[in-house]
């Protein structure tokens, strides 16, 4: 991990309320996708005068500031997570909603060489795959 999301916030200049550093520190402890509500439930529990409202309003201020990363996985919910954690993509149980994380080189490299192809450098990527778990026999 590099640096810090407060840290990263303090040093592209936004003002760090207490509550700002409280949902900062949530967001960091978050090893997995939390939506608003969530991110709401995790830091009204150390705050209880925290706001759904200004959960909202602090991770899209966060957001526009590309210091997290916000992901649509098809049921509506926006969630989050650090736009600096180390790259990977997303698989999404459609039964239960679990999100399971992975990266795998050949389609890292796949996906470079299509780019080539086009006459592209590839700078970024966001897949995300849907599925059911298979059934065993
Ligand atoms: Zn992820």
């Amino acid at each position: 991990m590099s640096q810090t999301i407060t840290s990263r916030c303090e040093a592209i200049g936004l003002r760090m309320t207490g509550q700002r550093r409280i949902i900062a520190a949530v967001l960091e402890e978050s090893e997995d996708h939390p939506d608003v509500e969530e991110l709401y439930n995790r830091a009204s529990a150390r705050d209880s005068a925290i706001s759904l409202a200004t959960v909202y309003r602090t991770v899209k201020l966060f957001e526009e500031s590309g210091i997290l990363d916000k992901l649509e996985f098809g049921d509506g919910r926006a969630r989050y997570e650090d736009a600096e954690r180390d790259h990977h993509d997303h698989l999404i149980d459609m039964n239960t909603g679990q999100v399971i994380e992975f990266c795998d080189p050949e389609i890292e490299a796949l996906q470079e060489k299509i780019a080539a192809k086009l006459g592209y450098t590839l700078k970024g990527h966001r897949l995300e795959l849907y599925g059911v778990p298979i059934k065993k026999r």
